[in-house]
């Protein structure tokens, strides 16, 4: 549902697609300012400080661990929803 809102602003104008994509396009966080630039930047729009090209690694691996719990916590949660369902079943006469 929450997609088909999301679209619906974009279509209308409400909602710059820039915008909208941000959080699924890696930024370059600026140590100095916490500006967050492009990808692919090598100077902060912000502040004029050369971007660590060291940022990105971290945050890669961030994001590894971060999709590893991710996937754990979901494999879980698929564990006890098909529990759940086995014990409805079996509740059911
Ligand atoms: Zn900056």
């Amino acid at each position: 549902m929450r997609d088909v809102e999301e679209k619906d602003l974009i279509l209308h104008g409400k909602r710059r697609k820039e915008e909208a994509l941000k959080p699924l396009v890696e930024v370059r966080k600026c140590r100095e300012c916490g500006e967050e630039n492009a990808p692919i930047a090598v100077y902060c729009v912000k502040c004029g400080k050369v971007l660590s090209f060291e940022l990105p690694r971290e945050e890669m691996k961030k994001r590894d661990e971060a999709i590893r719990n991710l996937t754990q916590k979901s494999e879980e949660a698929t564990k006890r929803l098909e529990n759940l369902e086995r014990r409805l079943k079996e509740s059911k006469p």
